[in-house]
């Protein structure tokens, strides 16, 4: 009963080490994963409840596209690259919750301009070029 119970840990030793080498130089997961794989089980889920087969097998084809996406993302060795589009998703999640402010991109530099929301349409100067462009807050 030991001898299969240290067996057993010996496998399990095994194989988390064959897993961190085999992870080695590659990404694994962050927020931006998470999110698709999120939206793949949704639509996932969604696809069950409709009864039209093209729409269905459409559905099954978008979130079997989505888990392969993370699963790439995940495996990726491409890190800098990953990192860049985690790090421009949470800057777009954040200006999704941000409900007390609008976002805007100048026009000329592309320099993002946030302005308190309601305030109708307001005269806004870049902070970065000087630019002045109006927008409705
Ligand atoms: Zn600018």
């Amino acid at each position: 009963m030991n001898q299969i119970g240290m067996w057993l840990r010996r496998v399990g030793q095994r194989l988390s080490a064959g897993l961190r080498t085999f992870m080695t130089g590659r990404y694994g997961s962050d927020k931006l994963n998470m999110f698709i794989l999120g939206c793949g089980v949704a639509v996932c889920l969604i696809s069950l409840l409709i009864p039209v087969p093209a729409v269905n097998l459409a559905a099954t084809a978008i979130s079997y596209g989505l888990m392969f996406w993370a699963i790439f993302r995940t495996l990726s060795r491409n890190t800098y690259r990953r990192y860049q589009e985690n790090r421009r998703f949470l800057m777009l999640w954040d200006r999704i919750r941000d409900r007390q402010h609008k976002y805007f991109d100048c026009p000329k530099c592309r320099q993002p301009v946030r302005v308190p929301r309601g305030k109708g349409k307001i005269a806004i100067t870049c902070p970065k070029c000087r630019e002045k462009f109006i927008r409705k807050s």
